[in-house]
């Protein structure tokens, strides 16, 4: 039996109740695998609620702790009662950039029977993956506020993007090599390079340097005001999107809402250089508006979780998941954010029902 090691982080809101769904269907697959594999969980209690007890969202070795796993299961952090940026920059960015996971993936796929926000006839068609720098640019932490001497109602606060042609250039590179192994080959490369001149013009260079590598794959640049209007109006020209941290982040919240809804997305932190392990999430946040329900789509930590069985080698399985979910939304069994009138625990057991029917059909 190989064991698979999983650190699991539910932290806060719906992120709990996710997680509980991704790891029943994970125990499931273990099963059913007839003891080639097995995954052996340990669940940190790190979150909001931590926070209000100890001051701190995780234990001080937190991020060294999590270097013995394999991957990361993560929930989500941010609950009324802390600032988000201290539950934000206390777990979540803590891990990513202490892990250096500098490659966000955030796959979009259109699944049958969702009601779809975005009117394009070849709507089915349309698979896209964002790719978001993840360790530097908007969210590198750099700036400060209350500059001295300015007096009350005079604060001047600083909020700077760091951009490195080292940074820049791993991701788009990963971007390019992701392209190559899907259907389009293309890359589209969002920036502002016309109002930020430094961080986003370097960008560019490095975009147009990295590409002539890759003849084979198309390659686009847009600026991401016309990219996010790019996303409604001509969605079958998208493929691979590769952006900032800031970019990326508002246009996977639109990708996945015109998918259906921000329940669906499914996301990989990783460290493609594997020195460190992986950690795979739902785009969503931890919807403090429906927490405790039981409502909360778990389709965006399920589908993560697939995420997870491919990159730990098992491809099979992942595959099998990412069917059984498709399955499951094209029977109408969904939740209430996808004009569903299913639970949290309903559409978890669907999931399961139909990974023995995927199965069955191979
Ligand atoms: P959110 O993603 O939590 O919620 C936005 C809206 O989408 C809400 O109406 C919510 O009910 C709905 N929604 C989200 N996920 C859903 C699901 N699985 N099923 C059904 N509906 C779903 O974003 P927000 O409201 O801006 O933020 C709430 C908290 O989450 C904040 O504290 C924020 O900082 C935090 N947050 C954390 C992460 C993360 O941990 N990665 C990401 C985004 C936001
Ligand atoms: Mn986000």
């Amino acid at each position: 039996t190989k064991t698979f090691r999983l650190a699991v982080i539910p932290g806060d809101g719906i992120g709990k109740e996710v997680i509980a769904a991704g790891l029943q269907v994970l125990d499931h697959i273990a099963e059913e695998s007839g003891g080639r594999f097995a995954f052996e969980k340990d669940t940190f209690p790190w979150g909001c609620e931590y926070y209000l007890e100890h001051g701190k969202m995780m234990d001080e070795d937190g991020v060294e702790k999590m270097k013995g796993y394999d991957a990361i299961y993560f929930g989500a952090v941010g609950f009324p009662g802390v600032p988000d940026h201290v539950s934000l920059w206390g777990l979540r960015l803590a891990i990513c950039q202490g892990l250096d996971q500098w490659a966000n993936v955030r796959p979009i796929e259109f699944l049958p029977g969702v009601p779809r926000r975005l009117n394009h006839p070849d709507v089915d068609t349309l698979n896209w993956v964002l790719v978001r720098e993840n360790s530097e640019g908007e969210y590198s932490g750099i700036g400060g506020r209350n500059f001295a001497g300015r007096g009350p109602g005079k604060e001047v606060a600083v909020q700077s993007a760091l951009f490195t042609e080292h940074g820049c250039e791993r991701i788009i590179r990963f971007a390019f090599e992701l392209a190559r192994t899907r259907k389009r080959k293309r890359v589209l490369s969002v920036t502002k390079s016309n109002a930020q001149q430094y961080g986003m013009v370097l960008w560019d260079e490095v975009f147009a340097r990295v590409s002539k590598e890759y003849p084979d794959v198309e390659a686009e640049q847009g600026l991401v005001d016309a990219v996010a209007a790019h996303f409604v109006l001509r969605p079958e020209e998208l493929e691979v999107v590769v952006a900032s941290n800031l970019f990326a982040d508002i246009l996977s919240d639109l990708g996945s809402a015109l998918a259906g809804s921000l329940g669906l997305a499914p996301s990989a932190n990783l460290d493609p250089e594997r020195k460190a392990p992986s950690m795979f999430e739902s785009v969503h946040g931890s919807a403090p508006d429906i927490a405790g329900q039981g409502i909360a789509n778990p389709i965006g930590s399920i589908a993560s979780a697939a995420m997870m069985l491919s990159h730990l080698g098992l491809e099979e399985e992942a595959e099998q998941l990412n069917r059984a979910i498709a399955e499951t939304t094209r029977q109408g069994i969904m939740t209430r954010d996808i004009g569903g009138t299913h639970d949290t625990a309903g559409v978890t057991e669907a999931i399961i029902r139909n990974l023995a029917a995927v199965k069955a059909t191979e």
